[in-house]
């Protein structure tokens, strides 16, 4: 029986797959078992294709029967953020405009991990398109934080880091244009990756901010972070911005050691706005690291203040742009009205909630002329000195080290009332997508109960580096090992 399995890493079940001690199918019903019992309360997923994943397991379980070699992720069910388009799945990026888009092509990271045998179970929630830190701006429903069902499970993609630290999935792909993948991976107590931009292709993803836009996995552990990158990672034709580079094979860069290795501690990262407990947490690991051999000192960047200022001018004019082509003309939802200028202003009206709305008008204002010299282009300037305020750290450092978010997860409805308080949640999180680099959110501790997270930032297309420290760190704690309890009890008290 599988149920147990469930709670077990890609790379452990790679090993039942392959010795027959496990078959896909049955992985494939004991998640889908596990989704059943806890998701009612969790509300991690939007869609489950419960017949389709069994099908697809099936297939797998073809191949193994024929003694034919196993890839690492064939047979693994996993979830994937509803932005990533999924052929004859609804993809709904949980608003109520495209509650019933049922896209006709996939995604570039869906056909490839569908190429890599994984088996996928459903499309999990987020803030309406990705824009949100706590996935409260769902049109659908408030996914929890398994570990204190009163607590946000961090945003945009709630649903992907939840399916992964409540044994809902065995992996999950999210997407990060401020720090959507990072963030709910501390909040949750798992390892999100968010990879430099342009290493994995954005086909199919349906866009917020393009030039920030990123997608990465959500794991268990370091080791499955680095072979689901495997999968999606690489240039594709599909999408202009990806990049042509040599794809290393990540795994390569596991090893427990990081002697010699500079990290570097952006002392912006640990001052105002920061939990004092999380800071201290976060101290504690750089000490871990120190004991390792790492050499580690303090740096600077100088720049990060007017992180967020730019981050919000740049992010809204672009989604302002993306966002158009919802006009109820060529699909999604469509408002009845007496004349097209009403259609398309009640279709927006109606089919768009608060904080998209909010941010639309935001991004017209900034690009609107007479103020695009003194918003978007200076923010544009900004974002070029934060990024050469990375550059300059690189120069002396291999990596940078800083907690995830200023605090661990918070309870429903403490942010959403005041946006401004949201967005600078994300302080620790937005210059790494105006920079372009790669970062990545390992389990590091708990305070008050919750868990939080360490983030590593690296130079561009330089992964391995962070998934080596990641994997370092990782191999001397514990902190990855513990899961939040969902017993009966818990879920009978819900959220609320
Ligand atoms: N919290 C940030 C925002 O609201 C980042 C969102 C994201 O990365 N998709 O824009």
């Amino acid at each position: 029986m599988a149920t147990g399995d469930i709670g077990k890493s890609v790379s452990e079940l790679h090993e039942l797959l392959v010795h027959k001690d496990v078959s896909s199918t049955e992985l494939t019903k004991a998640y889908i078992e596990r989704i059943k019992t806890v998701d009612p309360e969790l509300k991690a997923y939007l869609t489950v294709v419960e017949d389709r994943a069994i099908a697809q397991a099936a297939e797998i379980d073809r191949k193994i029967a024929q003694n034919e070699v196993l890839g690492a992720l064939e047979g693994i069910p996993m979830a994937l953020k509803d932005n990533m388009c999924t052929e004859g799945v609804r993809t709904s990026c949980a608003s109520k405009m495209l509650e019933s888009f049922i896209p006709p092509y996939n995604a570039t990271v869906t056909d490839r991990l569908q190429a890599a045998g994984t088996i996928l179970l459903g499309k999990v929630n987020m803030d309406e398109f990705a824009m949100g830190s706590s996935t409260e701006n769902s049109y659908f429903a408030k996914t929890c934080n398994p570990w204190n069902l009163e607590y946000v499970p961090g945003g945009s993609s709630g649903g992907a880091a939840v399916a992964v630290a409540a044994d809902e999935a065995a992996f999950s792909l999210g997407s990060d244009t401020g720090g959507s993948i990072r963030q709910p991976a501390a909040f949750c107590g798992v390892v999100g990756m968010k990879p430099t931009y342009g290493a994995v292709s954005r086909f199919g993803l349906i866009a917020f901010a393009s030039s920030l836009d990123q997608i990465g996995p959500f794991t268990k552990t370091v080791r499955d972070n680095a072979l689901v990158l495997n999968a999606i990672a690489g240039y594709d034709p599909m999408d202009s911005t990806s990049v042509v580079y040599e794809k290393p094979d990540y795994t390569k860069f596991l090893v427990n050691n990081v002697k010699g290795l500079r990290i570097g501690i952006p002392r912006e990262y640990y001052g105002e706005g920061i939990d004092p407990d999380v800071a201290k947490g976060i101290r504690a690991g750089i000490q871990t690291l120190i004991d390792l051999g790492a050499e580690v000192s303090e740096c600077s960047l100088p720049h990060t203040e007017y992180a967020i200022p730019a981050y919000y001018l740049i992010a809204t004019a672009e989604a302002s742009s993306n966002l158009a082509r919802y006009d109820g003309v060529r699909y999604g939802y469509r408002a009845e009205a007496e004349d097209v200028l009403g259609m398309f202003k009640s279709t927006r009206a109606e089919g768009f909630g608060p904080e998209v709305k909010r941010r639309i008008m935001l991004g017209t204002y900034a690009l609107s002329s007479g103020y695009y010299d003194a918003y978007y282009l200076k923010a544009q300037k900004v974002r070029t000195l934060i990024k050469q305020d990375f550059d300059k750290a690189f120069e002396k450092f291999d990596v940078l080290l800083s907690p995830t978010a200023p605090t661990p997860a918070f309870k429903f409805g403490e942010k959403s009332a005041n946006p401004l308080a949201m967005y600078l949640s994300d302080i620790t999180t937005v210059p790494i997508n105006l920079a372009g680099i790669p970062a990545i959110s390992i389990p590091a501790g708990f305070v008050g109960g919750m868990p939080i997270g360490m983030q590593f930032m690296g130079k561009a297309f330089d992964e391995g580096t962070l998934y080596r420290v990641a994997y370092t760190f990782e191999q001397n704690t514990n902190y990855h090992t513990l899961k939040p309890s969902l017993s009966k009890e818990v879920l009978a008290c819900g959220s609320r």
